[in-house]
């Protein structure tokens, strides 16, 4: 058992033990990795229901190790998130984006959006307002083209605070989302008091939309409160043409998942899309 407490020593069980000790060795690598370039940003296409056609991408940290191979995000994000490591790590993420978006708009490919996702400390932090004026001013690009995501869950930690910096991020220009709806602590009556443009329905609703008549229900009307609230539908996890089908006959607004494209490298998605184009 640990006792904790000033004069008391601390008992730690093999399994706690193990737990922190993967724990130091990932926050080190880590920082190692923030230090040598040895994140990768891949991208994931966002399609418009109706017609398939891209709009868009989502941006998903990646991370290879020499030492321990490529990491999941699932397993090192909660590190990052518990040591502070991603604050330095996600505004890394913020400052990569802004500048693809830039160079994109050099290339002709300045109608796509990159959406974001930001950690709940990144969120609460105070300094991400200040930071998205530097970075706008710094590569001077369309805020409208920058979607940021937040958990539902962390939109909910402090719903006031959450209004009001929405509220400015929305003044800025900005696109919002909330992501994984559906899956945390949900309240559509806040909903309403949040600035936001989009809702991301969580994979965990779509997955089974076939099959189970539940799943099925909750997305319909998730489409059509949110669609009634003047808010736009994004579904994530799409993997077959029969939940493509359902989703569009529910007028879902868009979506991302295996069946169009798999998170690939930046370089990688230029040619996914200047392919697409010439179709
Ligand atoms: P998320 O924001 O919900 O991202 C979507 C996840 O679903 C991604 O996993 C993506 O690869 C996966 N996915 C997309 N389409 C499909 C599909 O059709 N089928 C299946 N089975 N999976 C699909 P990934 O890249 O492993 O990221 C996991 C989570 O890690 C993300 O969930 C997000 O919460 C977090 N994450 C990733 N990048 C960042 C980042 O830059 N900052 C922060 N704070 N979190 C990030
Ligand atoms: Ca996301
Ligand atoms: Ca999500
Ligand atoms: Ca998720």
């Amino acid at each position: 058992a640990k006792r904790e407490g000033r004069g008391n020593f601390q008992f730690f069980s093999p399994a706690m033990n193990a737990a922190t000790h993967e724990h130091l060795l990932l926050e080190n690598r880590m920082w190692t990795a923030l230090e040598n370039n040895g994140f990768d940003l891949h991208l994931q296409a966002q399609v418009q229901l109706a017609t398939g056609r891209v709009i868009g991408a989502e941006v998903l940290l990646r991370w290879y190790d020499e030492e321990l191979g490529s990491v999941e995000p699932q397993r090192f994000i909660p590190v990052a998130e518990e040591s502070g490591l991603i604050l330095p790590l996600g505004d890394w993420v913020l400052a990569r984006t802004m500048q693809l978006l830039a160079e994109w708009q050099d290339e002709g490919l300045g109608a796509l959006r990159l959406a974001v996702n930001l950690s709940a400390r990144q969120f609460s932090g105070g300094a991400l307002l200040g930071r998205l004026d530097q970075l706008l001013q710094q590569h001077r690009i369309d805020p409208s083209r920058l979607e940021l995501e937040i958990t539902e869950t962390a939109a909910m930690r402090d719903p006031e605070s959450t209004r009001l910096l929405l509220r400015q991020l929305r003044a800025r220009g900005f696109r919002l989302a909330i992501d994984d709806f559906g899956t945390g602590y949900s309240s559509l009556a806040y909903l309403k008091l949040f600035a936001i443009d989009r809702i991301k329905i969580d994979r965990g609703f779509v997955k089974d939309i076939e099959t189970n008549p539940n799943d099925a229900n909750i997305v319909a009307a998730t489409i059509s409160l949110a669609h009634s609230l003047g808010l736009a539908v994004v579904a994530e996890g799409v993997e077959t043409h029969a939940q493509w089908g359902f989703l569009r006959e529910k007028r879902g607004d868009e979506a991302q998942g295996f069946l169009f494209a798999r998170p690939m490298p930046e370089a990688q998605f230029r040619d996914f899309i200047r392919e697409r184009a010439q179709v």
